[in-house]
């Protein structure tokens, strides 16, 4: 066996990984919670429309939340039950902020929708991104962009490379990990799915090598299967080596430089948990609404589990026991996580990981200090940013120049913060800038749009008033027309009366001349 040549992604760091904890039991199903809030708003895109109403019976995996838009994903019930409310509620983000929800309570019975599997194999491409955009497949490794808008094979017609982002780099979290040892083989068959539709030359398998469980029952899975063209290839363990555009550096070589896709130079990169939500969508039927959460930090026992979207979080923690001085929830890993406004917040499609804290195990980051511009932080960025200039920009408020510098290719992996010797967190300030750039562009948008609406306003009032003023003078002409029409019948009508007085007039008179005597 030829080892498969490998190349370097620029920067990274080797931060303590912790897996261990949540990485010896099995997957566990947790049970269903007392009440389920489902946000509508899961993926990147536009906020899907509420089909149900309060007070309606839903099945598991019917659908509640219609797609709005070309970027927008479907969202299902979770579980079968009575339809409680449609109402915000506080959502799993930093912000605070609310959001709407359809609030099931379920019966107890768990009992599905009527499901078919979808015939992909026979379907055109648009009906099959049709039918994945309605089964809420969205990218499972965080960034939850909807999937049907992936699955395509791009200007050439195919792809060259096909990548299956098992590497799971970042600390604490072993969803992955845990997913790929249960379910290699459903992840290997939805990754055939995906050569199939991307008409890939090739897929390639990328798995940290600090997963060897996973490394070693994914070949076998390939094996068992039969599918060509597929292999699982370890990469190094070194964060973050699952950035997509990282790894796909590490295993072709391309570097896909800033403002590009990747698709443009023939690769395309899903997480392996998309690939087995593609396979439950495609060839069971089953939309997207659970997903594998690891719990871990400051609990007894660390673990993964297979959640139902809109379970508080809470609940789940609870299978796992926190510890009496947790102080705070984070969703996600201690690099790129985000902390919970609350541990009520609900389980949702980017729920990778609840990491639960405590002043020992995440203790206060000490004092902000000045930049020295000592230029470590450039040095360990992997999309070669230059993040004091960004720091900089962002923190002065100039926000054109902090985009100048790429602020938008930032992938938010904290690894500048994490070698910053002065304690800065940078990337809250890049979170900020890039949340007031959003910001400015909407009330922009806004008010764009609302200048269109008056300027079309008035063209339309100035439209309908030429509209008014030519019916006007349409209407004018007419009466003229009739008027002289009238008179001319007028006088035609004199005309004949007076050339028959006159024959009238002239008969009477030759009458009498031959009755007068004499006449002769
Ligand atoms: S590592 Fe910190 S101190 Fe050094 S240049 Fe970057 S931001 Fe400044
Ligand atoms: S957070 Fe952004 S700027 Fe910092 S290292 Fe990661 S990609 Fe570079």
């Amino acid at each position: 066996m030829t080892l498969r040549q490998l190349f370097h992604f620029n920067g990274g760091v080797k931060p303590a990984y912790n897996k261990e904890p949540s990485n010896a039991l099995p997957i566990m199903v947790a049970p269903l919670p007392a009440e389920l809030a489902i946000p509508l708003h899961q993926s990147v895109g536009g906020i899907p429309r509420p089909l149900v109403q309060a007070g309606e019976h839903v099945r598991k995996g019917q659908l509640i939340g219609g797609p709005d838009g070309y970027v927008s994903s479907s969202v299902h019930a979770s579980t079968s039950g009575l339809v409680k409310a449609i109402e915000p509620r506080l959502m799993p983000h930093t912000s605070g902020l609310s959001a709407l929800c359809v609030v099931i309570e379920p019966d107890g019975k768990d009992e599905w929708a009527d499901l078919a599997p979808i015939p992909w194999r026979s379907m055109k491409p648009d009906e099959v991104r049709d039918a994945l955009r309605d089964s809420g497949v969205v990218g499972l490794g965080g960034a939850v962009f909807p999937s049907y808008l992936k699955v395509n094979p791009g200007k050439q017609g195919h792809l060259n490379t096909l990548v299956i982002n098992g590497a799971e780099c970042e600390p604490f979290i072993t969803c992955d990990d845990m997913q790929m040892r249960e379910h290699a083989e459903t992840i290997i068959r939805g990754a055939a799915i995906l050569r199939d539709l991307t008409k890939a030359e090739q897929v390639l398998v990328g798995i940290e090598d600090n997963k060897p469980e996973a490394i070693a029952a994914m070949q076998v899975a390939v094996k068992a299967t039969g599918e060509p063209r597929i292999e699982i290839v370890p990469v190094p363990t070194r964060y973050p080596a699952g950035g997509a555009k990282q790894l796909i550096r590490v295993l072709t070589g391309i570097e896909v430089p800033h403002g590009t896709r990747s698709t443009d130079y023939g690769v395309q990169c899903f997480n392996t948990g998309t690939a087995f939500a593609i396979y439950e969508a495609l060839e069971l039927g089953r939309p997207l609404i659970s997903r594998i959460v690891t719990v871990a930090g400051n609990v007894e026992t660390a673990r993964n589990y297979e959640v139902r979207f809109g379970t508080p979080m809470k609940d789940v923690i609870a299978l796992s026991k926190a510890k009496p001085d947790t102080n705070r929830i984070v969703m996600g890993g201690p690099m790129m996580g985000f902390a919970m406004p609350a541990d009520t917040v609900p389980v949702v499609k980017a729920t990778n990981c609840i990491l639960v804290g405590s002043p020992t195990l995440f203790p206060p980051p000490p004092p902000e200090m000045p930049c020295i511009r000592c230029g470590e932080c450039a040095r360990a960025c992997p999309t070669d940013l230059q993040p004091f200039e960004m720091y900089w920009f962002s923190r002065a408020r100039i926000f054109g120049k902090a985009q100048e510098y790429h602020l938008f290719d930032c992938i938010e992996c904290g690894c500048c913060a994490y070698v910053c010797g002065s304690n800065i967190p940078l990337v809250d300030y890049f979170r900020f800038a890039k949340s007031e750039i959003w910001a400015r562009e909407n009330e922009k948008a806004a008010a764009d749009g609302a200048r269109e609406r008056y300027e079309f306003r008035l063209a339309r009032e100035e439209r309908e008033k030429a509209e008014k003023a030519a019916k006007l003078a349409a209407k004018a002409a007419e009466t003229k027309a009739k008027l002289a029409a009238a008179a001319s019948a007028d006088d035609e009508q004199k005309k004949a009366l007076i050339a028959a007085a006159v024959a009238r007039t002239e008969a009477a008179s030759a009458t009498r001349q031959e009755g007068t005597p004499g006449a002769d």
